[in-house]
Parts: C-alpha cells; sequence; structure tokens
C-alpha cells in the first residue's frame, strides 16, 4: 500500500518533518507544504543551518534531495474547494492541489490579550519577539522584556539574551508555589525537560525572574518606552525597547475546520491514531493540542503510519504517553487565569485591526452580534488574533474558519482554475 501511497501534510514544523520522515521510511511518496521558505516550523525556525536540536538535522537529511520527496516552500494554503482539493496561494500565483490523504500539521499560535499600550510599536507576542530575533531582527544593546505566562517567556527570554539584548526581566504571571510544583513533576517524570528547565534557568540566571505578576500597562509616545507590572499591589517600571508578551498558545484549527473537521477544547478532535472526523485526513502536534516539540515528533510519526494504514512501532509509544502527560502538566500549570481578564481597560483596544475597543465590545453577547455592530475580527487577521481574546475574556465561540482562511492576492484567487 505505501509505495506508490502520496501523503501531503500541510506544515513543515517538527509534527511535519516527522510525519514526512516517517512516511518516506515507509516506502511512500511525500509533498509537504509550508508557508515559510525554510522548513522548522516555530521552534526549528531559521532552517537547517541555525538548527541545534540533532533530530531536525537527522530528518531534513534524510527528506530534502529524497526522489519521493517534494516540499512546497512559500505555499500558503488558503483554503479547499472541495473535499479533495486545497487552494494554494505561492509566489507565482494560485493552484489547486488535488490529496488522497492529507496531513494536517498547522502548530499554533500565540493567545494575544490586551491591556493599555499592547498595540504600541515594540510590543508584540513573546513568541512573535523570538521569531523576529530569530529571522534577524538586531536587539544588540536594547532592553527586552518579556511578560506574560508559560515557558515560552523563558525560551524568547534566552534567545534575546543570546542575540545581544539586555532583558531587563521575565515577568511570569504563575505564582512562585506553582512553578515550584512544576519544576517537581518535571523533576519526578520527565527528567529530560527538567534538565532542560535547569540549563535554561542557568543561561538567565543574571536576569531578573518575577512571578505572581501582571501587566498594567505598557507606556511610550509613538513607540514603546517601558512597561509597568504589579506584583501583590505594588508597582515596578521597567524601561525597555521591546515588549515580547505572551499567554500561551492556541491551536491553528482555521485549515482543519475549514474542511470540515470537528474541534474540541478548541482543537482538531483526533482518534488514538491522530485520524479526525473528515475522512482521509489526519492531524498532528500543537494543532490538536499545545504540548510542545516533543508531542508533536510523536505524534507526527504516528499520524503518518496510520494515514498509510500501517500500525505505529510499539517502542513509540512511551514517548507518545509523556508527552501527552508533559502537556497536561503544561495545560494544569500555565493555563491563563480570571486575574488575566481584568487587564484591559474600558478603552484598550481589543481588535487591533479595526480598532475596536473593550468598551464598544462589552454591551453584546456573542461574536457574531458584536461583528455586526463593531467590525471586531473584520480586519486582515480575521480574528485569528481577537477571536481567541474574546473567546477568553468573554467566553465567545470563536469565528467560523473562512476562505481564504489567510489573506490572499486577487491575482492568486483569479489564476485558480
Ligand atoms: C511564535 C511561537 C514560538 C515558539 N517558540 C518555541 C520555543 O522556542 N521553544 C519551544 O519549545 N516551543 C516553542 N513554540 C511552541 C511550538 O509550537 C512547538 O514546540 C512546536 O514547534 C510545535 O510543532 P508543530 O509541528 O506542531 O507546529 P509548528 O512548529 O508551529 O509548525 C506549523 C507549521 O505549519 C505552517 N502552517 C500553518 N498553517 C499553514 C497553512 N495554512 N499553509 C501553509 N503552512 C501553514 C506554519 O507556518 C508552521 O511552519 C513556539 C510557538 C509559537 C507559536
Amino acid at each position: 500500500m505505501t509505495r506508490d501511497a502520496l501523503l501531503h501534510i500541510v506544515g513543515s514544523g517538527p509534527a511535519g518533518l516527522a510525519a514526512a520522515h516517517a512516511a518516506l521510511d515507509a516506502g511512500a511518496a511525500v509533498c509537504l507544504i509550508d508557508d515559510n521558505h525554510a522548513p522548522g516550523g516555530q521552534i526549528w525556525r531559521g532552517g537547517p543551518g541555525r538548527w541545534t536540536d540533532a533530530r531536525a538535522t537527522r530528518m531534513w537529511t534524510a527528506l530534502h534531495d529524497h526522489p519521493r520527496f517534494t516540499h512546497l516552500a512559500g505555499t500558503q494554503v488558503i483554503g479547499c474547494a472541495d473535499a479533495n482539493t486545497l487552494l494554494v496561494e505561492a509566489a507565482d500565483g494560485g493552484a489547486t492541489i488535488p490529496f488522497q490523504r492529507l496531513l494536517l500539521c498547522t502548530g499554533a499560535r500565540e493567545l494575544s490579550l490586551p491591556f493599555p499600550g499592547w498595540t504600541l510599536p515594540g510590543v508584540t507576542g513573546a513568541g512573535g519577539l523570538q521569531a523576529l530575533i530569530k529571522g534577524g531582527m538586531p536587539v544588540r544593546d536594547r532592553t527586552v522584556v518579556v511578560a506574560g505566562t508559560g515557558p515560552l517567556l523563558l525560551a524568547t527570554a534566552a534567545t534575546a539574551l543570546q542575540a545581544g539584548a539586555r532583558v531587563a526581566a521575565i515577568v511570569e504571571h504563575q505564582p512562585w508555589s506553582r512553578l515550584g510544583g512544576f519544576g517537581l513533576a518535571l523533576l519526578a517524570r520527565h527528567k529530560a525537560k527538567f534538565a532542560q528547565a535547569v540549563s535554561l534557568f542557568a543561561a538567565l540566571r543574571t536576569v531578573p525572574y518575577v512571578t505572581g505578576a501582571r501587566i498594567v500597562a505598557a507606556a511610550g509616545d509613538d513607540i514603546l518606552r517601558g512597561v509597568t507590572v504589579t506584583v501583590q499591589g505594588r508597582e515596578t517600571h521597567y524601561a525597555c525597547d521591546f515588549l515580547g508578551a505572551g499567554f500561551g498558545l492556541v491551536p491553528n484549527t482555521d485549515l482543519g475546520r475549514a474542511l470540515g473537521c470537528a474541534t474540541a477544547d478548541g482543537a482538531i478532535l483526533v482518534d488514538a491514531m491522530q485520524k479526525t472526523s473528515r475522512a482521509n485526513v489526519w492531524a498532528a502536534g500543537e494543532c490538536t493540542g499545545i504540548g510542545g516539540v516533543d508531542k508533536a515528533v510523536a505524534e507526527g510519526r504516528r499520524a503518518a503510519l496510520a494515514a498509510l494504514g500501517l500500525h505505529p512501532a510499539a517502542r513509540d509509544a512511551p514517548a507518545l504517553r509523556a508527552a501527552h502527560a508533559f502537556a497536561g502538566l503544561l495545560a494544569r500549570t500555565f493555563a491563563p487565569n480570571d486575574a488575566l481578564k481584568t487587564m484591559y481597560r474600558p478603552d484598550t483596544i481589543v481588535c487591533r485591526c479595526e480598532d475596536v475597543t473593550a468598551a464598544q465590545l462589552l454591551p453584546h453577547r456573542d461574536w457574531r452580534e458584536a461583528k455586526l455592530a463593531t467590525r471586531v475580527g473584520m480586519g486582515p487577521c480575521q480574528g485569528k488574533t481577537c477571536g481567541p481574546a474574546c473567546a477568553f475574556l468573554f467566553g465567545w465561540t470563536p469565528p467560523d474558519s473562512r476562505i481564504p482562511i489567510l489573506p490572499a492576492s486577487a491575482r492568486a484567487l483569479s489564476s485558480i482554475e
């Protein structure tokens, strides 16, 4: 079955690369599609020359010039024409790609929560700041603060420090007691992760790690000048040039939902073999639930084999179990809590594309009513940023996924036959 099978994979992060590698190993032909120009997704951003994780290099070495491997880089999947045909846009225009078996490895996005000043130039998501630095944005001798909640704050601070920035503070919302419990659980059940955390903290030993803290406001004139945070009622101001504010990740389910895949708890719903509710569509990695790189790799392998009608190797099962246990621990420790719902003020912008403030949204009962009255979610990002924020702040069901799921040029759309 596998020799002539063609598996299409969307997303070349850890899940997509692991899936492509497993499928190729099993004798199938693979087409890997990603909107970035280099493979690697979020954690392995920057491409093969910059990877430090041996898994990425090993997989890409086996893949990149293999005759059964096609890499469509710089190609965004903007939706589907029918149940078995993807719509894509690349530099040379739009096209359709029919598929027999499709694996979604579309990753996650950051949860951006509004606070006064969050739309100032210089304020980004924590992961966004990391991506900019990895992409070459100079931060040498500039001052950075990372704030919010989750391990991504530490990773971003380490990237900034390595790039020559001064990191004035890491401002973590969770209290020290909870973080201590997280550390002990890592030591007891996830020793490799514990070792990673220890070496990360060692690299960040000169940086103040403020816990149980919350952003009050970012301030500046035309650009960011600093951020004020509060810890147990006491406010501290940090002057800074860049603020990376991250409150965790949300699965990127846009393509899955456009294809009609069922979702649960904001993630693409999959069975034990990573199969979605749609025939011939599987999903793996962060789009099925936030859990980090090991979950993405383990699920990617399993999904590829399942899509090809093969059984996953028994030796892979413990890694998957451990990755899912770690995902649960992450969610229990770092889930944004209600205190983060009080960061915005009435005049704080919530939808930055359409300049819609919290006061304009508060009178409405749901997303649809608010959208009709205020244009929330109707700008270029189509609710990808403010939709999850409104879901968290007001409990609204996020907007439907509409085609094109990403901004596409009229030229590309008109060239699709
Ligand atoms: C901004 C950001 C930074 C992060 N940094 C770290 C870090 O430093 N350390 C860490 O442990 N974890 C980090 N993470 C968490 C990270 O998501 C996982 O650890 C890991 O990268 C997940 O792998 P994945 O394959 O599931 O998804 P990803 O690595 O996110 O890969 C998904 C890929 O799919 C592509 N894609 C999505 N939709 C489409 C489409 N419609 N068309 C074409 N391509 C598409 C994306 O561009 C991306 O390349 C970060 C997450 C984010 C959002």
